[in-house]
Formats: structure tokens, C-alpha cells, sequence
């Protein structure tokens, strides 16, 4: 039997965008509004990461990887309490100057303002315990990522990291056991919960409508935390709906629920930051899994050729994944994988009207193609990436676009790695940073909400996370999101309050 469940506001998904709403809005439990935070994945806790790569591939939709249908490239996030802050490593950016700007002038935005959003960061950092490591942080790994910079003459810069009294143990991305990682499972939630907010996890919900929503909660899987509810159908009223269910579901759940008059933009405009991970061995010994993953990267080439490198490090399923080819050559490479420097080559991707999430014979569709611009992008950076490696001293370096398994000197590099390689579904490009689909913006024909990020036609509501960008946030994406979710739920508080 479907139960009845009433709320002022319920928030669905509790990531970036749904955890930090959930934060902000919690002090109106103590004027008796009812707030409740719907999660369609479990509830991990730091008892419950066990640091190994089979079991923790269930904290992500899909195992990990949600192919487009062209299969020129998948995208990783996750579904389970945290949302893709709990997998995620930390990397925090505020969105570049002038953006917001474009933004608010391109898309008919004038409340939303540079000021506005920026006034945000500073506070958001500080919550979130964000700053710039010292140098002892600094592992093998990203010294010689170092290293290649700065023989190439390149910027190396440092990111500031969300982290507190971290072991450096470099299992960010399969949760983190010592809540060292201050995403919204550490920070926004615990608060949110101590305030009064309900958190009900394993609830995937189906259909969106103004004043409420259906859904379904499933038993929690062993080796999490279940939620209070019994499993079985849910009908919940609210009067306001924050959906915050991530990129690749948001706009899906709106265009399934059929809301009458929604914008035909719904879905589309989609920006992935398409990337690709290549690897160098080098003579010493790099072991990339102990110490902080990832500290630097450089927007050398961001202005002119549309792309960041960043430092990274993978697990050993996810390094193979990464290799061109089976066999001898990748069996050779994996063995030295105590040798192997990785790093992370990053495209700004422009947003494009076919590029979109569909909801087609009852399931999600992405559709999303690499663009010429991304394509080359993508082997500029990759020949780039190689650069810095061997400036540093690689024995040899591999990328997904080489001709060959592998290249040992650097003036090799642009012969063998070129545009023909990058044929789709043999090399699947990855992308962890999905935005756009309910873009804000003045006109409904063009977009799905507007700049408090309620859904043209139904005020009620309302849009809270990664999909609301209009286009790409050009760096790593998580902060802004906050920010954007942390304004969009000053509009409601505003609203229920006045
Ligand atoms: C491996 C990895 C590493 C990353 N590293 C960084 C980094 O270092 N820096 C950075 O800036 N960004 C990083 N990102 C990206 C960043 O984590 C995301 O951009 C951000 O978390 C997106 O926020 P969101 O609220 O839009 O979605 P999410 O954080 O993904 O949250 C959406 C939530 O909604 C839930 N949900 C979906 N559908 C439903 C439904 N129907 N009912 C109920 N709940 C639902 C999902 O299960 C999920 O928990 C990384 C991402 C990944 C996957």
C-alpha cells in the first residue's frame, strides 16, 4: 500500500546541489517546517568505505560508467548518500571571473550576478574546511608532474582541496573512510540532520508534480545504513520540491514526469568536460596510491586550445580500463604499475542544443557526441600531457589516442598521437563533471528555470544543482554548484518566510 508522507520541503538527491539546500533551509525545522532529503542510492558511512575497488564500484549509478549512446564517451557519478561529493576528490575551484557575468548577461539573468555568487564561495571554503596543502602533500606522483611543468616552462599551479586531518591514503574516489573528504556526507548533511531534517535513503523517486512527488524505497543493502522507513511505495506532498538528482537524472525525472508546458529545452545543452587519462613510466618508483591524489595542474593551454591537465591517480581496474588494447603490451605496463605517473587531461566542452539527456521508451538516454573542437582538443592535450612526462624523464608514455601501445620520446609524439584514433567505442572518453540539461535563463523556449531556479510554468518547483549551469563551469565544477544550490535556497527560505 502506498503511504503518504508531508513535508514543507522535500529535497530530492542529496549531492552538491541537494545537500548544500538541505543545509541552508535547515534552520526552518526550528519555526516546525518538516524538510526531508530523498536519496535514491544508500547510505555509505566511513565504516562502510572499505577501500577496495569491486565492492565500492556500488557506490556510483551504473557501476560507473553511463555511456552516451554514440558512445563517444561515459560518464562516471554517483548514487548514494553525498551524491558524487562522497566519490569525488576535493579539487575546489571558484567558477572563473566572468562567468557568472556571461551568464547573467547571455541568458537574461540580471538578478543572478558575478557578486552574488562570489559573495558565496568565501563562506562555502570555510564550511567546507577548503584551503592549499603545504608541499609536504606533495607525492612522487605529482613531483614529477611538477617536475614536466616546469622544465616545459609551463604554469604549475596548486589546487585548494576540501579535506581536514587527512591520512593521504588516496582512496578519495572510493569514499573516504576517515571523513577527511568535507563533502555533503561530512559537512552540509550531519548539520542539516542535527537541525531536524529528515534523511530517507534507498528512495529513488519516479514522477515529479507542483506540490509533490512519488517514489519508491527499496532495503537498504548490507554494509550500509538503513533509513527509518519501511520499503514500498511512497506518495509525498510537499510544497516545494528541490530537485537535485544531479545532471543525468534531474531533467530526466522532469521530462518523465510529463510536467505540463515544460520548456523543449529540457534535457539539452548538456557540457561533460570530456577527458582522458594517460599514463607515464617512469625509471624511479612513483607508487601514485599512497600520499594526496591530486595537487596540481595547468591551464597552459586553456585559453588557446580549451583544455586543463590536471594530476590524477587510478586503482588498478580503473588504470587497465585506461589502456589501449589486451594483451602482452597492457600486461607488461600493469606490472610496472608501482612505476606509472597519471594525469588527467580536461576539455571545455561548449554546450550544444543536441547534446542532451531524453527520456525514451520508459529510460534515460544520453545523447551526446564529441564535438571537432573537443576532439582536437583532446590530442592537443594528450601529446601535451606526454610533454610533461617526458620533461620529466618517462621511459615511455601511453595514451588511449596512440598509434602504437606506447611512446618513448617525446619528438615521437605528434606523429603518433592523432584524431583517427579517437574511434567511438574503442575509445570511450570519460567525463565526471556532467552539467546543464535545466539550464537557467529568461526565455522558456530555450530554458528550464529561472535564476532562483524554479522550473518556468511551476514555481513550486524547483532546480538545485549541477543542471542548472548554462554552460560549462570550465574548472572542476563542485563549488559552483554549491554556491548555485546555496542561492537557490535562499529564494525558497525567502519565499516560505515572507
Ligand atoms: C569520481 C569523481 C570525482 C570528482 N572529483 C571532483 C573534484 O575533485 N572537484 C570537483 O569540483 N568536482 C568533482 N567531481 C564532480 C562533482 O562531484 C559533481 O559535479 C557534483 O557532485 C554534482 O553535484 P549534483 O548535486 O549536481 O549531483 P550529485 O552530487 O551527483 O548528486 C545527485 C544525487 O541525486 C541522487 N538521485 C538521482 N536520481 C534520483 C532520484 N530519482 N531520486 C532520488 N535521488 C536521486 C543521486 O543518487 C545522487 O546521490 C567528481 C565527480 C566524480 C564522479
Amino acid at each position: 500500500m502506498t503511504r503518504t508522507l508531508d513535508y514543507d520541503v522535500l529535497i530530492i538527491g542529496s549531492g552538491a546541489g541537494g545537500g548544500t539546500v538541505a543545509e541552508r533551509l535547515s534552520k526552518l525545522c526550528a519555526q516546525g517546517m518538516r524538510i526531508a532529503v530523498v536519496e535514491a542510492g544508500p547510505w555509505y558511512r566511513r565504516e562502510h568505505f572499505n577501500m577496495r575497488e569491486p565492492d565500492m564500484l556500488s557506490l556510483f549509478l551504473d557501476r560507473g560508467a553511463v555511456p552516451a549512446k554514440s558512445f563517444d564517451i561515459a560518464v562516471t557519478a554517483a548514487q548514494c548518500v553525498g551524491g558524487s561529493t562522497s566519490v569525488y576528490t576535493g579539487v575546489t575551484f571558484r567558477a572563473p571571473e566572468g562567468l557568472i557575468a556571461g551568464w547573467s548577461r547571455d541568458f537574461g539573468l540580471p538578478e543572478l550576478t558575478e557578486a552574488d555568487v562570489h559573495s558565496r564561495f568565501a563562506r562555502l571554503e570555510a564550511a567546507i574546511d577548503a584551503h592549499v596543502p603545504g608541499r609536504d602533500y606533495e607525492n612522487e606522483n605529482n613531483r614529477v608532474f611538477r617536475q614536466g611543468c616546469e622544465q616545459l616552462g609551463w604554469p604549475v599551479k596548486q589546487f585548494q582541496l576540501n579535506i581536514k586531518q587527512c591520512e593521504r591514503c588516496g582512496f578519495c574516489n572510493l569514499g573516504c573512510p576517515y571523513g577527511a573528504k568535507r563533502g555533503t556526507l561530512e559537512v552540509q548533511l550531519p548539520a542539516a540532520l542535527a537541525a531536524g531534517v529528515e534523511l530517507i535513503p534507498n528512495c529513488r523517486i519516479e514522477c515529479v508534480r507542483d506540490g509533490g512527488a512519488e517514489g519508491v524505497i527499496s532495503p537498504a543493502p548490507s554494509g550500509t545504513q538503513a533509513g527509518e522507513h519501511e520499503p514500498g511505495p511512497v506518495r509525498f506532498n510537499a510544497k516545494v520540491v528541490v530537485v537535485a538528482a544531479g545532471t543525468l537524472n534531474s531533467s530526466a525525472l522532469l521530462l518523465r514526469s510529463q510536467l505540463p508546458e515544460l520548456s523543449p529545452a529540457c534535457g539539452k545543452y548538456l557540457t561533460l568536460h570530456p577527458a582522458l587519462t594517460s599514463f607515464a613510466r617512469m625509471e624511479q618508483d612513483v607508487r601514485g596510491w599512497g600520499g594526496f591524489p591530486k595537487l596540481y595542474y595547468t591551464d597552459q593551454f586553456s585559453s588557446s586550445d580549451h583544455y586543463y591537465i590536471e594530476t590524477a591517480f587510478y586503482f588498478p581496474f580503473m588504470t587497465a580500463r585506461s589502456l589501449p588494447g589486451f594483451g602482452a603490451e597492457p600486461k607488461r605496463f600493469m606490472q610496472a604499475y608501482s612505476q606509472l605517473a597519471c594525469a588527467l587531461t580536461l576539455v571545455h566542452d561548449e554546450p550544444a542544443e543536441h547534446n542532451a539527456i531524453r527520456w525514451e521508451h520508459g529510460r534515460r538516454v544520453l545523447d551526446y557526441r564529441l564535438s571537432v573542437a573537443s576532439k582536437t582538443a583532446l590530442v592537443h592535450a594528450q601529446r601535451s600531457a606526454g610533454r610533461i612526462y617526458f620533461g620529466a624523464g618517462a621511459l615511455e608514455y601511453v595514451s588511449l589516442l596512440g598509434k602504437r601501445f606506447s611512446v618513448s620520446r617525446e619528438r615521437e609524439l605528434d606523429d603518433a598521437i592523432t584524431l583517427d584514433a579517437l574511434v567511438p567505442g574503442k575509445v570511450v572518453v570519460s567525463s565526471a563533471h556532467p552539467m546543464g540539461g535545466c539550464r537557467m535563463g529568461k526565455d522558456p523556449a530555450t530554458s528550464v528555470t529561472n535564476a532562483w531556479g524554479q522550473v518556468h510554468g511551476h514555481p513550486s518547483v524547483v532546480v538545485a544543482d549541477a543542471s542548472l549551469m548554462p554552460t560549462s563551469s570550465k574548472v572542476n565544477p563542485y563549488l559552483t554548484i554549491m554556491a548555485l544550490a546555496d542561492r537557490v535556497a535562499e529564494g525558497i527560505e525567502h519565499r516560505l518566510t515572507r
